[in-house]
């Protein structure tokens, strides 16, 4: 239970990857912000679960990320409530895949906003309480996406290349703080949103569950192997020791080899 004391905010954590996030550090005593949508019996059931988990508080709050004054917000309400933010983990994204010639400017504006910008919004708010503190961790979920391109994914490309540059930049201008800052960059993810698009996939193009998986989601994954939501999680939990302070301004792939290709 090493982050017994630390507070940790986790935006997009109704779900997938951030509530891995979330019990993880829940897990290790922290007290965790969970952020997202969702049912509220459901997200109530969660936060109780992860408050027995940690033995501290925690709480749900509904910012919207594509808001980036209900981003700073946010993390203000969190320093209120617990006295303090150590640990940032900017995780919520949305997708939206076209053309670019009919790619929808308000996705694109939408993409931006929730992937790029309310990570800048909760940095710019969440490093005055850090360095207060004398100690942080930001972590960023980036993606594959943010070293190489997939076609007809503009907005979401850009958005994970651009937190890779926040991430840089945000990580030399705290390295003097006990702060890093920090991307992991996962391939293919086993998350409800994979798993749920399975099925449709198989009607749209007469492939059986098994060719799905491997000829289309993991066809540009060499390990042919999902990457999981723990996985993701435990590299958040190392970022987070002592050990792990000489690591900043890093993009820590997790893709199964997809951009060693
Ligand atoms: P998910 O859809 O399971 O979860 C997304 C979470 O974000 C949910 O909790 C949702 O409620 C929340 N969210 C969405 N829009 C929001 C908004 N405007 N304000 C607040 N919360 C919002 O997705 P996931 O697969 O767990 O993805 C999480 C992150 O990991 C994203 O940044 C995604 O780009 C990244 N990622 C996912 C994969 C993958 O294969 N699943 C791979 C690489 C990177």
């Amino acid at each position: 239970m090493f982050l017994q004391g630390k507070t940790a905010i986790v935006t997009g954590s109704t779900s997938g990857i951030g509530l891995a996030y979330a019990r993880a550090f829940a897990a290790q005593g922290a007290a965790v912000v969970l952020n997202g949508f969702g049912d509220p019996a459901a997200i109530e059931a969660i936060r109780a679960e992860l408050s027995a988990a940690s033995g501290a508080a925690a709480l749900h709050d509904p910012a919207d990320m594509a808001d980036g004054d209900a981003v700073t917000a946010l993390v203000d309400r969190t320093a209120a409530a617990l006295g303090g933010v150590d640990i940032l983990v900017n995780n919520a994204g949305v997708q939206y895949v076209a053309p670019i010639e009919d790619f929808p400017p308000d996705r694109f504006e939408a993409i931006i906003r929730i992937n790029l910008l309310s990570a800048w919004y909760a940095m710019r708010a969440a490093v005055p309480h850090m360095k207060r503190a004398g100690w942080g961790r930001i972590i960023t979920t980036a993606s594959a996406h943010s070293l190489v391109a997939s076609p007809n994914k503009s907005a979401y490309v850009a958005a994970k290349h651009g937190v890779v540059g926040l991430t840089k930049t945000v990580a030399l201008e705290t390295a003097t703080h006990g702060i890093t800052v920090n991307c992991i960059s996962p391939g293919y993810v086993w998350t409800p949103l994979v798993e749920n698009q399975i099925p449709d996939t198989m009607r749209a193009r007469g492939l059986t569950r098994e060719q799905v998986m491997n000829d289309v989601l993991l066809a540009a994954q060499p390990t042919k192997q999902f990457v999981t939501p723990e996985q993701v999680a435990a590299m958040a939990v190392f970022l987070c020791r002592d050990e792990a302070a000489a690591i900043t301004g890093a993009n820590l792939s997790m893709d199964g080899g997809w951009t060693a290709a």
